[in-house]
């Protein structure tokens, strides 16, 4: 029974699936795609090998042979709006933007263009993982939230403080003392700091 068949077949979209460099390389695309307004969904992250031989069959892949899919180094795409989900304008700009962070694209390949596909071997080729090589894949970096600089003005002049997630981080001794604060710090106690009105003479 074909059903049962298609059961048995490992095929997810989930992104946990992914080694965690290219997890990161998908979410940072989803990102960047949605600062210009391109909302990207994940259709196909991992497969198996049954998997891959139903896409073989029905002319979703070039090979039967397993690929960077079954080895969590590859994703496909699809634009997240009903009726444009392969909108090809809309897959090219996905695709340069998937390339300027360092995935390779489908879309650019000479043998079996595809669109919607993304990966990061590390250099290996499909043959190199089959024989059990594995990438030395770069290192996640920490997502620290951004830091976006501001101007602010206040009775004594201004300042330039940082707002992160939506809190306003500002120097504080400069802003006290040009409000008639002053800011104590004793060295004994480097994690404290305590806000007084300026003593007057
Ligand atoms: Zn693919």
């Amino acid at each position: 029974m074909p059903g049962r068949e298609v059961q048995k077949m490992l095929k997810t979209r989930s992104l946990d699936c992914l080694m965690p460099y290219v997890r990161h390389l998908a979410l940072r695309l989803r990102e960047e795609c949605a600062k210009v307004g391109i909302p990207l969904g994940f259709a196909n992250t991992l497969r198996d090998k049954e998997y891959q031989e139903w896409c073989k069959k029905n002319g979703k892949s070039a090979t039967a042979e397993l690929g960077p899919h079954a080895f969590g180094l590859a994703f496909d795409v699809f634009i997240n709006r009903k009726g444009s989900e392969y909108d090809m304008e809309l897959l090219r700009r996905v695709g340069a933007i998937g390339k300027e962070l360092g995935l390779s694209w489908a879309g650019d390949w000479k043998s079996f263009r595809e669109y919607v596909h993304f990966e990061y071997t590390g250099g290996l080729t499909a043959a190199d993982l089959r024989a059990g090589k594995r990438a030395e894949l770069p290192a996640v970096p920490e997502e620290l939230p951004a830091a976006v600089p501001m101007c602010i003005r206040h009775p004594g002049g201004e300042l330039t403080g940082y707002a992160v997630d939506g809190v306003t981080y500002v120097p504080l001794r400069s802003l006290c003392e040009a409000l008639g604060f002053s800011v104590l710090w004793d060295a004994a106690r480097p994690n404290e700091a305590e806000v007084k009105p300026a003593c007057t003479p």
